[in-house]
């Protein structure tokens, strides 16, 4: 028999017990996570309208900070102005969304080695073809 592939399960594979170890600790970071949203907090310094305010003239001076949250609906970018403290909330949220969007990364990286890993090895489990014995 040509044939010597290897008989090991799936469950006992080094490689994908490393893989499900590391999406384990994925899953358990992302069930930390706190309320997010998406979008972005900028805080603006602005120059009124005064023509003798020193703003006009130093960038040092300028007015604000002024905080806004910034997030698009249906491709168009919407502001909404915050107080201090509410863009702290707001800071807080958006800072969660990019933790969830970098695990979620890791996860899908993960998962696709995982998927790839466990695909060879089942092709590895699986007996010869009766056409390919036949041909013998
Ligand atoms: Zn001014």
């Amino acid at each position: 028999m040509k044939n010597t592939r290897r008989k090991s399960p799936t469950h006992t594979d080094p490689v994908l017990e490393r893989y499900q170890g590391q999406f384990e600790a994925l899953r358990a970071e992302v069930a930390t996570l706190g309320f997010f949203c998406k979008g972005t907090v900028l805080a603006r310094r602005m120059r009124c309208g005064k023509a003798t305010c020193a703003c006009q003239s130093d960038p040092a001076h300028r007015h604000g900070p002024y905080f806004e949250w910034s997030h698009k609906v249906k491709g168009k970018t919407v502001s909404l102005h915050l107080q201090p403290e509410e863009a702290l909330v707001y800071q807080e949220g958006t800072a969660q969304w990019q933790r969830l969007r970098t695990l979620l990364g890791r996860m899908e990286n993960l998962s696709r080695r995982a998927i790839e890993r466990k695909t060879k090895i089942t092709n590895q489990l699986r007996p010869p073809q009766r056409d390919t014995i036949s041909k013998r």
